[in-house]
């Protein structure tokens, strides 16, 4: 075919796909649930019909050890250059499989529920007899870990299994997996972008996506809406995860979990989980809508300053295509959406705003100014920030550091980032 033909040839069979596939961005995911703070107290916000991993799953994550007990038959552990490496487990162990079975009969008996049939968070693979003979190499777990996963799934068809794509059990097994067994896809290989199609990471992903789809139509993404380096600052994730959700209905998968903060403050966190809870039910909704109608709720005097501001970074990180961070500095957070200038503006009008509010809306945005001081303070830091007048720029800094001290007022406001990072330790080695 000529080039031409090839763009109407394209062009004929995307129309036919479209006939002929139903449209099911309005479907609910079967499994949706968010690792944020603002989900640990859903009914607060309005937020209904989320699932929380804590309280949701029988066995969520690397946790099999919670499993096992504290010392137990070292016959469960991997062999990895011939010695047991108690940090991996040996998925075709009898004692590995018999304390789940038992755990599971004695815990969780008829009630339905999902459990994580996942290696310790590190690549290494069991060398045993047994292992190497089903199939394990040094890099592939897969075939041990799926016939785990599948006789747990036959012997309880009540409860779901699930394994996941990651490390050594990235590849999916040869044969199809029980229809009680899926797998947990990790997102991260996506740019964190609008219109993420584009790009590499999205091909490896959605080739990834197509072989697990062979063999199990049970599919779960694990997804991620922060940068993990700045909790603090804006991060517009909302019509990024739009854009994606369309996508996973289109390539049929039916279950999102929404990597978050945690417990930890995060700043927007209460509007995101709101509209992302909304978005996991149907994706086509107006995000701008529910944005504005969050803060016409809950911050009826300061919503419509808040409101302008954040949906002007959602727009500006949708129509400039920049990648978000997920692991990222504040120079680069600005150079993709974050204006300098713009944000002060923002941070002094919701400040002198404060002074007109009362009540829950006070606490509200004297809680998102106290986070934000932090990113007021970071820009500050930046190289050439204090290039004009350095004394004032640095009574700015203490200003905002002196602020940045009522987090102890703030819930959850314990850590700038996710690995653990005090700000009572950062105000101190930055106070003068
Ligand atoms: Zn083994």
């Amino acid at each position: 075919m000529n080039r031409a033909n090839v763009i109407i040839f394209s062009a004929l069979l995307t129309v036919i796909s479209m006939m002929v596939t139903p449209s099911r961005a309005a479907t609910p995911f079967e499994f949706r649930a968010l690792c944020t703070p603002t989900n640990n107290n859903p009914k607060a916000w309005g937020i209904k019909g989320t699932h929380n991993v804590d309280n949701d799953w029988g066995l969520w994550g690397h946790n099999i050890w919670k499993v096992v007990g504290k010392k137990p038959s070292r016959d469960i552990y991997a062999i990895v250059n011939g010695e047991r490496d108690t940090t991996q487990y040996c998925f075709t162990s009898p004692m590995l499989y018999k304390y789940l079975e038992e755990w599971i009969i004695d815990y969780w008996g008829e009630k339905g529920a999902r459990f994580s049939i996942i290696p310790g968070d590190n690549k290494r693979v069991c060398q045993c007899f047994r292992c190497k003979q089903i199939g394990c190499t040094r890099t592939s777990a897969t075939p041990a870990v799926a016939d785990m996963l599948t006789r747990l799934a036959d012997k309880f068809p009540q409860h779901q299994f699930f394994m996941a794509s990651y490390h050594s059990t990235t590849e999916p097994p040869t044969k199809p997996l029980p229809k009680n067994a899926g797998v947990m896809l990790s997102t991260m290989a996506i740019p964190f972008r609008y219109n993420f199609y584009e790009n590499k990471g999205f091909h490896k992903f959605d080739a990834i996506v197509k072989a697990w789809k062979e063999v199990t139509p049970l599919l779960y993404v694990w997804e991620y809406n922060r940068n993990f380096d700045d909790y603090l600052s804006p991060y517009p994730c909302l019509f990024i995860l739009q854009e994606r959700f369309k996508y996973y209905h289109s390539v049929g998968i039916s279950g999102v979990f929404i990597n978050g903060s945690g417990y930890d403050y995060s700043s927007f966190d209460d509007v995101q989980s709101y509209v992302m809870a909304k978005l996991m039910f149907d994706s086509e909704v107006d995000v701008e809508r529910l944005v504005r109608t969050f803060y016409k709720k809950y911050y009826p005097k300061s919503g419509s300053i808040i409101a302008d501001y954040y949906l002007a970074l959602e727009k500006r990180a949708k129509e400039t295509n920049h990648i978000l961070p997920y692991y990222g500095t504040i120079e680069e957070e600005v150079e993709s959406y974050l204006n300098p200038k713009e944000f002060a503006a923002f941070w002094d009008e919701l400040n002198e705003k404060k002074a007109s509010l009362s009540g829950q809306e006070r606490t509200l945005v004297d809680n998102m100014l106290t986070a934000f001081a932090y990113t007021r303070f970071m820009l500050l830091n930046t190289p050439g920030a204090g290039s004009e007048n350095e004394s004032m720029v640095e009574a700015q800094r203490q200003k905002f550091l002196r602020i940045l001290g009522n987090h102890v007022n703030v819930p959850g406001l314990v850590n700038y980032k996710e690995i653990t990072s005090p700000l009572d330790q950062f105000i101190k080695e930055h106070s003068k």
